[in-house]
């Protein structure tokens, strides 16, 4: 396979069921049966994925009264019936909760309470219930849930174009041809990946910047994207200094449930060429602006790509496309701002000290002891902290986009392209006009700026504020340290610690060569350098 970027961050919190695959039992039991209350979703699966669902609740128990809750619809486009309506004593609709807190976005909580014998059917139609791209399908059940002590029951029936059902999460007890039925946990959802006959039928959408090749049944949600993409391209263009050739996207259906978390990828062609983005159309289940924040980040790939950046710089790669894809995301619904949520939330947890193992990352291969997540996290959370520190008034999109401008811009005029981590930082330092204190927060990210290679590579600072000379700005980050050391130690007499930071500092000019620059650092050392000669000490100040 080629070497691609993923976006297998996505859904961290919902699809934490897909890691338990399993196969269907070579026996399998029949549903037990039972006197208590009893709890049937059904979902019939058309052809074209979209579902009929069903719940119906059986308190058959003479004399009691009893209650429930379950999760409807949120947009109450739910029909409700019960076998005698005197038996529903009350009823009442309010927000649905996961269980670790968070808020259902399409569900609510329907909460009754009732006399038995009581019987209640609730019946909705679901347009996404299995997402399909010959021959690829996926099923994916709606929210369950409901109260402890209710024997429950998930029959799903798929579509009669269904020619093998191979990946289930959970397993299905019982399999009568394309019927099946499971035991539910509540908040847990059902999934099965399945495979249908027929050919896909595509319909392909072409807009000023780009090409969508999608299926002709989720043609609507092409055109989404593709205004979304066009209406960004407007924004984009701006931030990265460069326009995009026609660009190609393409829905998917992941061919196995392991690959439902992925939200989208794009082939690295070559270093500076992305090929086709692939967008995962399971996605299309989620609060509008997730999906374009998937999409906006693979879109951004390509913009890094074609101003200069290579892959191999994977955490500025995957900070940039979240930094940036995200907030842009926003500009059709709040779906991703949860995204950043989860991304500064999970970065929170990782030492700041640790941050820098994300620079190790590579296309294809994450740094040991860390979560992929924790990688996009700590990447989100570096290029957040830099564009932070260097925002501006002018910064409308989000902190620092004025300045990330401006290191395009750079990097375009003097034809830059930027291969190593330390490479990012010399040309976010010359970019930030040499400031003092990016050159401290890049060194304490583990950046090893080193200046003077600045100069070899022709990038210059952008602003034209005089700030006296070029030269003098490059060095007082790095010359103010030895020198005040170098002054102290020689008041203190310490000479095996003045002569260890003669030592560094002797590397430190290994790097410079011969220019003009190291004679202006060696007349600026000229004190360290006596002591390093062993000459006799200046007296104390
Ligand atoms: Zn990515």
């Amino acid at each position: 396979m080629a070497p691609r970027f993923e976006a297998d961050m996505w859904l961290r919190r919902a699809l934490a069921l897909i890691l338990v695959l399993q196969v269907l039992p070579a026996a399998v039991a029949p549903p037990s049966s039972s006197v208590g209350p009893e709890l049937v979703y059904e979902c019939l699966v058309k052809d074209d994925g979209s579902a009929n669902v069903s719940a119906v609740f059986r308190d058959l128990r003479e004399a009691g009264t009893g209650a429930l809750w379950l999760m409807v619809p949120r947009n109450e486009s739910y029909f409700l019936t019960t076998l005698s309506s005197e038996n529903l004593l009350q009823q009442q609709v309010g927000p649905a909760f996961t269980p670790s807190g968070g808020e259902y976005t399409f569900y609510s909580n329907l909460t009754i309470s009732y006399s038995s014998p009581f019987e209640l059917s609730i019946g909705w139609n679901m347009t996404y219930a299995a997402l399909i791209a010959e021959p690829y399908a996926i099923f994916f059940s709606p929210a369950i849930g409901y109260p402890p002590g209710i024997n429950a029951k998930l029959i799903v029936e798929l579509p009669s174009s269904t020619t093998a059902a191979f990946e289930f999460s959970h397993s299905p007890v019982m399999r009568s041809g394309n019927t099946l039925v499971f035991e539910p946990i509540p908040h847990d959802r059902v999934a099965i990946a399945f495979q249908v006959s027929g050919s896909l039928d595509a319909a392909l959408l072409e807009s000023a910047h780009f090409k969508f090749r999608v299926p002709k049944r989720y043609e609507h949600i092409g055109r989404r994207i593709a205004d979304f993409y066009e209406n960004v391209t407007r924004v984009l263009d701006g931030v990265f200094n460069t326009t995009l050739a026609e660009v190609r996207v393409e829905f998917f259906v992941p061919s196995t449930l392991a690959d439902l978390p992925i939200g989208g990828f794009v082939p690295i062609t070559s270093a500076y060429r992305l090929g086709t983005i692939y967008l995962n159309i399971f996605y299309v289940r989620t609060e509008r602006g997730y999906m374009e924040a998937i999409a906006a980040h693979e879109l951004i790939h390509h913009y890094l790509a074609t101003s200069g950046v290579s892959p191999d710089v994977l955490w500025f790669h995957e900070g940039m496309a979240n930094y940036v894809g995200i907030k842009v995301s926003e500009l059709s619904g709040m779906g991703g701002a949860s995204l950043a949520e989860d991304l500064i939330e999970e970065a929170s947890l990782i030492e700041n000290a640790s941050l820098p193992f994300v620079f190790l990352w590579k296309v294809d291969r994450y740094v040991e002891g860390y979560s992929p997540y924790q990688h996009y996290a700590a990447a989100y959370r570096i290029v957040a902290t830099i564009g932070e520190s260097l925002s501006t008034s002018e910064d409308e999109l989000l902190p620092g986009i004025t300045f990330f401008s401006s290191l395009f811009t750079n990097m375009r005029q003097h034809s830059v392209k930027v291969t190593g981590n330390d490479q990012i930082g010399r040309l976010i330092y010359a970019t930030a006009n040499f400031s003092k204190d990016t050159f401290a927060l890049l060194t304490s990210l583990g950046l090893r700026v080193r200046p003077v290679l600045i100069e070899l590579e022709g990038i210059e600072p952008v602003s034209v504020l005089d700030f006296g000379s070029l030269v003098a700005r490059m060095m007082y980050p790095i010359l103010e340290g030895p020198i005040t050391s170098a002054i102290e130690i020689a008041a203190s007499e310490d000479l095996s610690r003045a002569l260890m930071i003669m030592t560094e500092a002797d590397n430190f000019l290994a790097n410079f060569g011969a220019s003009l620059l190291v004679l202006l650092f060696l007349s600026g050392l000229a004190l360290l350098a006596n002591v390093r000669r062993g000459e006799e000490l200046p007296p104390p100040p």
